[in-house]
């Protein structure tokens, strides 16, 4: 295992901001995993699991910690009794390859999680979902190491807590747990999930009736080419806040000054507010600039860095979005992203 010192994190992150790990390793193997817990604990130093970095802002000062990039590959397809389709895939792996590899396979359950940016084991982190599907409704289990114990373990999905884009990974203990492998559930005979409007639309022009998930594959890559900033492009980590999940009293006042607000019933009697609706027709924030750091054109709740600026830049132009919402609608955005080192 080679272990290199102060490593700017910038370039393995898609926001294209932030400072150095003070210790940064790749895994390739479970015996690297295993030796980078050893180092870390040998230097008395966290250890940082990091996939693509498509999820996270890293900090202008870096992170004291042992930066892991999980470079670990690999997919296994099991048969269960019950005649679905299993696909174990390792944290390292791009997570639309494998989508596609499934898609491919004629297996149904992960198409309308294309193109999605980063890898497997960041999926369940934030409980990765679109268009009406989550992880958490596939996963079987996630495998993941304690570096505490120096041991492997399996979780059920229960133990995992998923929340709307949440999960135990994200939070207390959880944030310690390296995910090494996990496991969804596919079949072969999958009702296809297309009430979102923008694939009812692309499939009503289509005139398709009766998607195959390679079909639902197709739309969800054109919407999302479409739609969304590519990473490739720009520095973007997706949607940056999380739609908020307001009472139902709440929505009501809502409605009434913005009578076209649009929502939709959630879990628990609550009403999810689309926040890039928000941002757009509220805030007027759609395409708005500052500096190097904007929110997206096509859509706000994407937030954007147009090179040349610092996590600081992108933390500021954040937190004035999030009291801007809060000023003309009582509700305080809560990240998507996590935030990674000091921003104070
Ligand atoms: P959209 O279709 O314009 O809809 C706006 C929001 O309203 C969505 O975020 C979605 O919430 C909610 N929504 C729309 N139709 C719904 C329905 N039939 N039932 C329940 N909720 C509905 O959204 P978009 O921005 O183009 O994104 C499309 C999908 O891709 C969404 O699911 C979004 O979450 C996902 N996406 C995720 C990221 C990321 O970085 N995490 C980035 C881009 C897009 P939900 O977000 O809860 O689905």
């Amino acid at each position: 295992m080679r272990v290199e010192e102060n490593v700017t994190l910038a370039p393995y992150g898609t926001m294209r901001v932030g400072g150095p790990a003070r210790f940064f390793t790749e895994a390739h193997t479970a015996a690297d995993i295993r030796e980078a817990a050893l180092f870390a604990r040998r230097h008395d130093l966290p250890l940082f699991p990091l996939g693509s970095g498509s999820n996270i802002v890293v900090s202008d000062e870096g992170v004291h910690a042992v930066v892991l990039r999980m470079a670990t590959r690999g997919t296994a397809y099991e048969q269960t009794p019950h005649g679905d389709a299993i696909v174990i895939a390792a944290a390292g792996e791009p997570w639309d390859g494998v989508v596609a590899e499934t898609v491919a396979r004629g297996l149904g359950g992960l198409e309308n999680l294309s193109l999605i940016p980063g890898t497997v084991g960041a999926v369940p982190v934030q409980n990765v979902g679109a268009y009406g599907v989550e992880a958490a409704d596939r996963i079987i289990w996630v495998e993941a190491f304690d570096a505490e114990r120096l041991a492997h373990f399996v979780m059920t999905p229960e133990e995992c807590a998923f929340g709307y884009r949440d999960s135990i990974f994200k939070r207390g203990g959880g944030k310690n747990l390296i995910i090494t492998r996990v496991a969804f559930r596919l079949r072969k005979d999958h009702a296809p999930v297309t009430e979102y409007a923008d694939i009812a639309r692309y499939l009503a022009d289509m005139k398709n009736s009766n998607p195959s998930p390679a079909d639902i594959r197709d739309a969800v890559t054109a919407i999302r080419r479409a739609k969304l900033p590519d990473p490739n492009e720009i520095g973007t980590v997706g949607s940056f806040f999380k739609n908020p999940l307001i009472p139902q009293a709440a929505y009501e006042e809502l409605k009434e000054r913005f009578p076209e607000c649009p929502g939709f019933p959630a879990d628990g009697g609550l009403v999810k507010v689309p926040l890039a609706w928000i941002l757009d027709h509220i805030c007027g924030m759609r395409g708005l600039k500052d500096g190097a750091v904007g929110a997206h054109e096509r859509q706000p709740l994407a937030l954007v860095h147009y090179g040349g600026g610092t996590a600081r830049s992108v933390r500021a132009f954040s937190e004035m979005v999030r009291n801007k919402v809060h000023e003309k609608t009582g509700i305080m955005p809560e990240y998507e992203v996590s935030f990674v080192g000091r921003f104070d």
